[in-house]
């Protein structure tokens, strides 16, 4: 068994099977499922805890416009992982108690860890808004599978030639901005004009990038039919109307929220030093200081020297940090450090086969950045199809 952090090679030589166990199926423990038997040979079993699919988010606003079918968005990490000799449950935890080192899961029995490490994601932040939760019409941008359901809801009435629903998304980064380009691109599918409002509390959409990407892809939403309401925030909904701060209101059937991600609330329950907002702290080993048998990666963990943005691409360059460390612990070498990138490409899909690509202060419009986009996230999924992660 794995006492701590600094356990020496003989130790470990007279161990037994060390639990790893895996909680959630992110873009990190993907990474960790295609490589599992590097753990199993050194002397782990190695479990995932999965509520059945991998999602991947770079293909989910595209999924929603209606460039990739569901299953072209997600993946089976029970496949994966048994494929190396480890162990899924398709379960989601419940509940973690750190002195029995025992995790509780909602249907099945509970389970026992030497070293475990969270994947968990986030959540989109909700209760800012009064009237939004639990409504059949609220459609958070996470989880993503639930943007499947959506666009199979428009398309029946796009199809059927019937009322269309009006829609409100609220958050103008580059969920809100990818949500809705793709939404008015799925009408656009049809020959019909979906009426879409994009309610963002800041003065223009992506305050990140530069002002003229700014400029540009306003423009370019309104020429396409969107009602932009920016510096204005939402602050109550019943169905058929969105509230705003400034007393007005914006006619809405259905709300999409993509107003910021934050930490799931699992990771606030363990004890441990954590940010509601940002989520379990670690180190750069990626483990928490104050308890090492517990790893967490990508947007549930909160590197708190650097703090990263919640974007997958973090996790994945985890994923090689993670199962080194992983491996470590099992063989007394000593942990990499992670450290996050400060600069990263990103590009968004804009629903009409163009995209908007990103790299700090630089941009870049048109038909090649989706080109490119969908490049790298088909050669993504195409290496963990076929097993070998990239
Ligand atoms: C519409 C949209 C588009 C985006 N586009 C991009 C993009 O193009 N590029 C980019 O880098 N980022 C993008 N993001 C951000 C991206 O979604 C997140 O940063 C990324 O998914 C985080 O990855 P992760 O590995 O931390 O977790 P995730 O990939 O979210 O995986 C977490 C997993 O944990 C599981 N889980 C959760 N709770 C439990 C539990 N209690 N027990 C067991 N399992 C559990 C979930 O089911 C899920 O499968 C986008 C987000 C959205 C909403």
């Amino acid at each position: 068994m794995v006492g701590s952090c600094q356990v020496s090679s003989e130790e470990h030589a007279m161990d037994e099977t060390t639990n790893i166990v895996l909680v959630g199926a992110g873009h990190a423990h993907l990474h960790l499922a295609a490589r599992v038997e590097r753990l199993i040979e050194r002397g782990a079993h190695v479990t995932l805890i999965s509520p059945g699919d991998f999602w991947y988010s770079g293909m989910a606003s595209g999924m929603l416009g209606g460039d990739y079918r569901d299953d072209e968005d997600r993946l089976d990490p029970a496949a994966l992982i048994r494929a190396g000799g480890g162990e899924v449950i398709d379960d989601r935890v419940v509940g973690i108690d750190r002195q029995a080192r025992q995790l509780r899961l909602a249907e099945s029995p509970p389970l026992a860890y030497d070293l475990l490490s969270l994947n968990l994601g986030s959540r989109v932040a909700t209760n800012a808004i009064i009237g939004i939760g639990g409504d059949a019409h609220v459609w958070p941008a996470k989880p993503v599978g639930r943007l499947w359901r959506l666009r199979q809801l428009l398309e029946t009435a796009l199809a059927e030639q019937a009322p269309l629903p009006r829609l409100a998304v609220i958050g103008g980064g580059p969920t809100g901005v990818e949500l809705t380009a793709n939404l008015l691109g799925l009408g656009e599918r049809y020959g019909r004009e979906l009426e879409i409002s994009l309610v963002s509390a800041s003065e223009r959409l992506l305050p990140e990038a530069p002002r003229s990407a700014s400029r540009w892809v306003a423009r370019r939403l309104y020429r396409r039919g969107a009602r932009l309401e920016l510096a204005a925030s939402a602050v109550a909904w019943e169905p058929g109307r969105l509230r705003l701060d400034d007393g007005s209101e914006v006619g809405a059937d259905h709300v999409l929220l993509a107003s910021g991600l934050v930490a799931p609330d699992l990771v606030g329950e363990l004890g441990l030093r954590s940010d509601a907002r940002q989520g379990l702290a670690i180190t750069p080993a990626l483990h928490a200081p104050e308890d090492p048998r517990i790893f967490a990666v990508g947007d549930c963990a909160w590197l708190e020297h650097a703090p990263y943005p919640k974007l997958g691409v973090f996790g994945v360059r985890q994923g090689p940090v993670l199962l080194a460390n992983l491996e470590a612990r099992l063989t007394g070498a000593a942990p990499r450090h992670f450290q996050p990138q400060r600069r990263y490409l990103s590009i968004l899909n804009l629903g009409d086969g163009r995209g908007l690509g990103l790299w700090g202060r630089f941009w870049w419009r048109g038909r090649s950045a989706l080109a490119l986009k969908r490049r790298l996230d088909h050669r993504f999924m195409a290496a963990y199809r076929a097993g070998t992660g990239r």
